[in-house]
């Protein structure tokens, strides 16, 4: 869950634990966009002395009697973030960490102003390069949770599974082997691809690299908030899993699906 900070949500972290209390979740995690003081892509996300204020968003948030309130942070992993994210995700206490690729190079590939890029990139090679990104991305081993794995399939350019084994493979393994979990995550559902991320063929190899899930919506609006989370407990179901994990300080614990 995100929260105004980013810029780009809206809603008090409490009106999100609200909508988390009425239907009924016992546990939630914020998990906003990371500052990054290098510049990277500085629109979407809080600057760094704004986190503080993020920090107290979250613990205010977490008083909550009935709900366990987590404090997390979404980490984008591009080329060059090694050296900022090892020194301050580990200065921070946070619950969980997830780590996502949103830039293929300099195209922010997800973002609406930039859909017009894909017209003139090679479909196959984006996805390529993409997971290549994933699996550096998990061979850092600084992150708990991938974020939306097939993200580049949002506006319609459907992963071609046959021509991206090789690195489909190889990002699965580096995922496996770091430890890392996959959240399935429901804000698909919510736009016109109509899908989760990610979907049900992925989420399938996914289990066969033996790879946890865990879920997320990726909400930008407290209405957000546990949206299709009936759905993706069933895909979780169909894909074979029987258990989820949560996290404390970047622990993760297995428990039965609900
Ligand atoms: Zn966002
Ligand atoms: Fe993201």
């Amino acid at each position: 869950m995100h929260t105004p900070l980013c810029g780009h949500a809206e809603g008090a972290p409490e009106e999100y634990v609200a909508c988390a209390r009425s239907l009924g979740i016992p546990e939630v995690c914020f998990t906003d966009h990371a500052p990054a003081p290098d510049g990277y892509d500085p629109i979407t996300r809080m600057t760094i002395d704004k986190f503080v204020e993020y920090k107290r968003m979250i613990s205010d948030a977490a008083k909550a009697q009935d709900i366990t309130v987590l404090y997390g942070i979404e980490a984008d992993y591009y080329p060059g973030c090694e050296k900022f994210q090892t020194q301050w995700l580990k200065s921070e206490p946070f619950d969980l960490v997830i780590g996502s690729v949103h830039f293929i190079g300099n195209w922010g590939f997800d973002n609406p102003a930039n859909m017009a890029v894909w017209k003139s990139t090679d479909t196959v090679e984006a996805w390529r390069s993409y997971f290549e990104l994933a699996a550096r991305m998990a061979s850092t081993g600084l992150y708990d949770i991938v974020a939306h794995l097939d993200l580049p399939k949002k506006f319609g350019h459907l992963l071609p599974v046959n021509d991206c084994r090789r690195e489909i493979n190889d990002a699965l393994d580096a995922m496996a082997t770091t430890g890392m979990t996959i959240e399935i995550n429901t804000s698909g559902l919510r736009r016109k691809i109509a899908d989760t991320y990610p979907s049900r063929d992925l989420l399938e190899m996914a289990r066969r690299h033996g790879i946890p899930v865990c879920f997320g919506s990726d909400a930008h609006k407290p209405a957000d908030v546990g949206f299709a989370f009936d759905k993706a407990l069933a895909l979780a179901r169909e894909a074979g899993y029987t258990e989820t994990v949560t996290y404390r300080q970047r622990r993760s614990t297995t428990v039965p699906l609900p």
